[in-house]
């Protein structure tokens, strides 16, 4: 019995070390972990920090280059083609559109007649005639483009048409438009090829109605204060300034020359 009793006393003995033994194990092992885990958690936030900064990184780069491609288009963009001319500014005589292309023919009151329009507004100007044409209404242009010298030679035969009473220091101002390239005057069946009467046309509700959803608007309107009425004279200035004004009931010299200014970078968009 005692025998047996000394061997399980032994055993007990060894069980009881191995176990401490153990638990010393695990606990250090287990401080080890709780190392690993913070060690890998600071890992963590490192790399999602880097992360985030790269991200950051590349925002900027976006805006940059967003901004940079701005100042680019600008910077290519003919800042007078939505001036407002008036009694103090004027296009300088020297002035001529980047680029002109001919009007074709079937859009032509005179097909005789040799008539351009700036490069870039003929395909809103194509679309806006192929718009009427789909509603019956026929649209022809009398004058488009007119350089500094044709606005000369006109003028006076203005100045005897307006008669005395007109100003016809204010009648330049319609001139002026002409030699952008991106301004039309229209006449329709029934008036001769003239303009008189065109504010009682079909063709002139139309583009009341219409012009604006191709960028085109009436320069000078009905008991306007800055000019005499021109029911003919449309002016091309980009969709997103036509359908604002449109939208606020307001026309091209109602507005501010800031305001507008910052329509240019949309203008051919
Ligand atoms: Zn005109």
């Amino acid at each position: 019995m005692t025998e047996e009793r000394d061997a399980l006393a032994l055993k007990y003995a060894s069980t009881t070390k191995a176990f401490e033994e153990a638990s010393s194990t695990i606990a250090s092992l287990s401080l080890e972990l709780s190392d690993y885990k913070q060690k890998y958690g600071n890992l963590s936030s490192d790399y999602s920090n880097e992360l985030n900064r790269n991200e950051d990184f590349a925002n900027q780069i976006k805006s940059i280059s967003k901004t940079v491609g701005v100042l680019d288009k600008l910077s290519k963009t003919d800042e007078e083609l939505l001036k407002k001319y008036s009694k103090v500014y004027f296009l300088n005589e020297h002035y001529v559109p980047e680029s002109l292309r001919a009007i074709n023919n079937e859009w032509k009151y005179t097909e005789s007649k040799d008539l351009k329009l700036h490069s870039k507004v003929i395909s809103y100007f194509n679309d806006m005639e192929d718009a009427a044409k789909a509603d019956s209404v026929d649209l022809y242009v009398v004058s488009a483009y007119r350089s500094f010298g044709e606005q000369g030679a006109l003028k006076n035969g203005y100045k005897v048409s307006y008669g005395s009473g007109a100003n016809s220091f204010s009648a330049d101002q319609g001139f002026s438009e002409h030699q952008l390239g991106t301004t039309i005057d229209f006449t329709t069946k029934g008036l001769g090829g003239g303009l008189d009467g065109f504010q009682n046309t079909a063709a002139y509700t139309w583009l009341t109605d219409n012009a604006y959803k191709y960028g085109f608007v009436l320069s000078y309107p009905p008991n306007n204060s800055y000019y005499v009425f021109e029911p003919w004279h449309w002016r091309f200035v980009g969709e997103k300034l036509a359908r604002d004004l449109h939208k606020n009931n307001a026309h091209f010299y109602d507005w501010d020359q800031r305001k507008i200014d910052g329509y240019l970078i949309n203008i051919f968009d």
